[in-house]
């Protein structure tokens, strides 16, 4: 590096913890992962629009392929080609991995670039995955449609499932796997449920997994969460036995539905097997991408707090109304069971509900077609509230009985609800709802 001019103060020394208090992460998201003096003292990190990275000599440059290939011992560090990794991409998994208290992270072109690789990462023909359901549509279909014409299997269960049923599914699960000459190879998680926001008791998940596969069969079989609902904000999976959590950066982290992009974070040993998919199928973010998501990354408390607020009140006016029937809002769930799984796990409700409007679908439609503020899209965890007719729209492919069962009914409309001001959120679902 050449010197510095006197006048240019330089940055201080990487700090996470002050006085022996770790720094918490809504801190850490303006300057974890980036050293200023690297790129010529720029506050904020530059986007790096390269395909690839100079080596300092041919040495290194033979050094990098030799630990890359496993030909000598130690890490790969350092970028060289821009389908693996670059700059940008690499602070922003250093401050994903702070939300969940995560050794490393990942960061992918999409949720779902992020699911596929990872289930492809872990899976072998004749493996079973555990999942829980529903799951989000795209990751149902991969499972049941994709991986199936390789040779890999699934057994599912309810998402408020209980220790004793989920011993059952996975010594079930486990004679699948004995049949097909393979191995349980992940149980997946997906918690709340959409559209249901049912919750999966994440501590009876891990606890059942070593009780039935013994210690060498749960150190080698990973539980997987997608976590893009409540999190990284109102539910930290890690600390209840998770091994992997799953996003859908693309909702709250990105948080401004304007772009796309997925997340991995775990234990080291967890991520390296799924970054060394990712290097081959470069299913990495791009650079711009991941720049503005460590601009969200920034807001992120503030904005999921501000959400969290604003749909606690909508919910509290909607909760009475006499157009209403029903609401699926954590906050407000009366299932015993489920009650006790969100006080262990999660710390916050979130702000996307179900809200059952009294009549069918002729009565949610002119509920939707009537609100002012509130916009009609899919999609959710974005500043602005948005609402949607899952079983019309998300969920129309979903056979009738399937959606039945699911609760995915007529009357059922999806609400995300933003940071816009509560008063004028209620108004609108106010004069909305007198429209029906
Ligand atoms: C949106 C979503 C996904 C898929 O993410 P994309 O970024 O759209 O690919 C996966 N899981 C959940 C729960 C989601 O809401």
């Amino acid at each position: 590096m050449t010197d510095l001019p006197t006048s240019r103060r330089l940055p201080k020394a990487k700090i996470e913890t002050l006085g022996g208090r770790p720094l918490k992460p809504s801190t850490l998201m303006m300057g974890h992962g980036y050293d200023p003096t690297l790129s010529e003292g720029a506050l904020k990190p530059p986007i790096f629009l390269t395909s690839t990275f100079a080596f300092p000599s041919a040495a290194d440059g033979k050094r990098h392929f030799e630990q890359l290939t496993g030909k000598r011992p130690g890490d790969a560090a350092g970028l060289v080609y821009s389908r693996f990794n670059g700059p940008n991409q690499e602070i922003l998994e250093d401050r994903l991995s702070v939300w969940d208290g995560a050794e490393d992270s990942l960061v992918f072109s999409s949720g779902m670039s992020a699911i596929a690789t990872l289930l492809l990462a872990y899976c072998s023909q004749g493996d079973v995955i555990v999942h829980s359901g529903p799951l989000y549509a795209a990751t149902e279909s991969y499972i049941a449609k994709i991986l199936s014409r390789f040779g890999i299997g699934y057994v599912d269960f309810p998402a408020g499932a209980t220790r004793d049923e989920l011993d059952a599914v996975i010594e079930q699960a486990q004679d699948l796997a004995a049949q097909q000459g393979g191995k349980i190879a992940m149980i997946y998680l997906e918690s709340p449920a959409n559209p249901t926001n049912a919750l999966v008791d994440i501590e009876a998940v891990a606890a059942a997994r070593d009780a039935v596969l013994g210690e060498d069969g749960a150190a080698a079989t990973p539980i997987a969460i997608d976590n893009t609902f409540l999190g990284p904000l109102w539910q930290r999976p890690l600390d209840h036995g998770a091994d992997i959590v799953v996003y859908s950066l693309t909702k709250y982290a990105g948080g401004h539905s304007d772009l796309v992009a997925g997340g991995l974070s775990g234990g080291q040993r967890w991520m390296d097997p799924v970054r060394s998919l990712r290097n081959t199928m470069g299913t990495i973010c791009d650079p711009n991408t991941a720049w503005m998501l460590l601009r969200s990354l920034e807001t992120l408390e503030l904005r999921m707090t501000r959400a969290g607020e604003n749909a606690e009140k909508v919910c509290a006016m909607l909760k009475d109304h006499p157009k209403v029937a029903g609401l699926g809002y954590l906050g407000l769930n009366s299932d015993a069971r489920q009650q006790d799984i969100f006080a262990r796990h999660c710390t916050g409700a979130g702000s996307t509900f179900s809200l059952f409007i009294k009549g069918g679908e002729a009565e949610s439609f002119a509920f939707l077609d009537a609100l002012r503020i509130a916009k009609l899209a899919v999609s959710l965890g974005g500043t602005e509230t948005l609402a949607s007719h899952p079983a019309a729209m998300t969920h129309l492919s979903v056979p009738d009985a399937r959606k039945a069962m699911l609760g995915i009914t007529d009357n059922l409309v999806r609400i995300s609800i933003g940071i816009e001001d509560p008063d004028d959120l209620i108004a609108d679902f106010e004069q909305a709802l007198s429209m029906v």
